[in-house]
């Protein structure tokens, strides 16, 4: 029979751990579903870890990591998939924000033949007006950028095995999970689900962290800012063949002592134009650091029982 594993990157969640456990293997066992839970604990500094091993003892099905430090939730997506075993994989958060009921229409989707399920919210939730600019901003530019559409995307996804492996041999480790299965492609279909509201603890990101996320995530995928630098250039360069020629004729006719204005507004201009696509560059020159480092994705400080033993040190083949 089919084994489905379900991924559950958790920080900081304890409350919600056992609920969520439980709330799973009730519809699993119901739906008559073979299933393992894999909880990872992204460097928790509260109780997560300890409710993992509680409701590890309690079903063996349910298996953990914890992380020496938070590494983030992309970090803790792809620790679950390394160590999923399953002939797919759903990835949902562990606050139950993502629907369990959305479950068994995945699995029928994924048994009639389909590789990739994509969680499509149908409401973004309750979220404050600036977020939710933010956020439609953010992926009406991505959806330009990688070409395809990823409005109302998240990371609820069912994943078939053969595309779980293609995710886990990509050697990069500033990954993007919600575009890369786009990106992967596969025999895709999505589903609709409703976003539900958080029933303890409170949301991880904070402004400044989504705006983080946000930039990374842009670059990491396109290097569309790289060819807007040269497009800077160019208009810069119009520009002043349009002043050379100003300055010139005036030179010529003798009234070149004026125009100190147009000098000081000049390297102010280009200046900034300097300094930005410096910046641009520096930013994937810092990406390339990054990578090039080959620093793995995340550390396993601690492992549940029945995780496979050599998986602490997994990261080390694989990242
Ligand atoms: N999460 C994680 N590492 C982090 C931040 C979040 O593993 O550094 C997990 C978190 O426990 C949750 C999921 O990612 O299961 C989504 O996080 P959250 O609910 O805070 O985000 P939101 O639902 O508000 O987008
Ligand atoms: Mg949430």
């Amino acid at each position: 029979m089919a084994l489905l594993s379900i991924v559950l990157p958790s920080y900081n969640e304890e409350q919600n751990i056992a609920r969520t456990a439980q709330a799973l293997s009730g519809l699993c066992v119901q739906e008559q579903i073979e299933y393992e839970l894999i909880f990872v604990s992204d460097g928790s500094r509260d109780g997560t870890y300890r409710e993992i091993l509680k409701a590890a003892e309690a079903d063996p099905r349910v298996k953990g990591v914890q992380f020496s430090r938070n590494f983030g939730k992309e970090a803790s997506i792809f620790a679950g998939l390394q160590i999923a075993a399953g002939d797919a994989v759903i990835v949902m958060d562990c606050d139950l924000q993502h629907p369990p009921q959305t479950i068994p229409r995945m699995w029928e989707l994924w048994n009639q033949g389909y590789e990739v399920v994509e969680g499509i919210k149908t409401s973004r939730g309750r979220e404050g007006f600036v977020h939710k600019c933010f956020a439609g901003a953010f992926y009406r530019i991505m959806s330009r950028l990688i070409k395809m559409d990823m409005n109302a995307s998240s990371d609820y996804k069912l994943l078939d095995r053969k595309v779980v492996d293609v995710l886990l041999d990509l050697p990069e480790k500033n990954t993007f999970f919600r575009a890369l299965t786009f990106w992967a492609g596969f025999k895709t279909v999505s589903v609709e689900y409703q976003v539900q509201e958080r029933a303890y603890g409170e949301s991880k990101w904070s402004f400044f962290s989504l705006m983080r996320y946000a930039v990374a995530n842009a670059t990491s995928f396109s290097t569309l800012p790289l060819q807007l630098v040269t497009v800077l250039g160019m208009i810069s360069i119009l520009f002043s063949l349009a002043l050379a020629v100003q300055t010139l004729v005036k030179y010529l006719t003798g009234t070149a002592v004026e125009g100190f204005t147009t000098v000081i507004l000049l390297i102010l201009i280009i200046g900034g134009f300097i300094m930005l696509s410096l910046g641009v560059i520096g930013h994937y020159i810092a990406r390339i650091y990054e990578e090039v480092k080959g620093r793995p994705r995340y550390i396993i400080s601690q492992v549940t029982d029945n995780v496979h033993g050599n998986v602490i040190g997994s990261w080390k083949r694989r990242g």
